[in-house]
């Protein structure tokens, strides 16, 4: 199978409210290029280093996306471009993308990465957590970032029961999160679903997903 045919057979099931987000880490630009040539857009990425030397290759109409947990002193070498961020788990994060985005004179969008997995490995913030930094005066005095949704990450599990209930937990905490609409907080996305799962995520009310292996292949982690 190619590139260009494994992102079709995705995008002919997709519900039109429905985003994809082509998860590129680990693979070539000759890879990416494929996926830009067939008409992909959004690209999601992990390492902020690997993001930043594949914007500097690719054509400038790309809206790249940060999947991964980011690190606080590394921000800055992505919010002069950056689209999307999906993993956002603490304010102090927040703040240092406000800080690096108003340098760039730019808005960022973020989207608050909720813990639904029950592994510790997972990161992520409670709803509550979330809920409190939106209400927080810290929090409204930040111009320069937007909370435009959730993400969040199912347990690694064959039980699809279990899959199902952590994605029904995200979708509630987002409809729960949606009314506290601020000038910096509106809601609109929820981030859930990956090569494995995307179909149950989007029965469960994704409105983005982030695809990798079922569009690019396996990864294979060599360095
Ligand atoms: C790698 C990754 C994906 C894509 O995983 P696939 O199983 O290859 O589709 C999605 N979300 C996050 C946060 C990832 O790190």
């Amino acid at each position: 199978m190619s590139i260009k045919n494994n992102l079709k057979n995705i995008k002919s099931v997709l519900p039109e409210h429905v985003t994809l987000v082509a998860v590129s880490k680990t693979k070539p630009v000759n890879d990416l290029m494929e996926a830009y040539n067939a008409g992909q857009r959004i690209f999601g990425e992990n390492k902020i280093q690997e993001i930043a030397e594949k914007y500097e290759e690719m054509p400038k109409d790309i809206e790249w996306h940060m999947i991964g947990h980011v690190q606080r002193n590394k921000v800055k070498y992505m919010s002069g471009f950056v689209s999307l961020i999906h993993g956002v788990d603490n304010f102090k994060l927040l703040k240092e993308i406000n800080k690096q985005a108003k340098k760039s004179e730019r808005v960022i969008n973020c989207l608050f990465q909720i813990k639904i997995a029950s592994e510790d490995s997972k990161f992520g913030m409670t709803p509550e957590d979330a809920s409190n930094i939106i209400q927080s005066k810290d929090f409204s005095e930040l111009e320069n970032i937007k909370i435009t949704g959730v993400m969040g990450m199912a347990t690694f599990t064959d039980n699809q029961s279990q899959i199902e209930n952590e994605f029904k937990q995200l979708k509630s905490t987002f409809e729960t999160l949606k009314v506290l609409n601020t000038n910096n907080c509106k809601l609109e996305t929820i981030s859930m679903g990956m090569s494995s799962d995307y179909p149950l995520a989007i029965d469960c009310g994704s409105t983005m997903i982030r695809v990798g292996s079922s569009i690019f292949g396996h990864r294979s982690y060599k360095n």
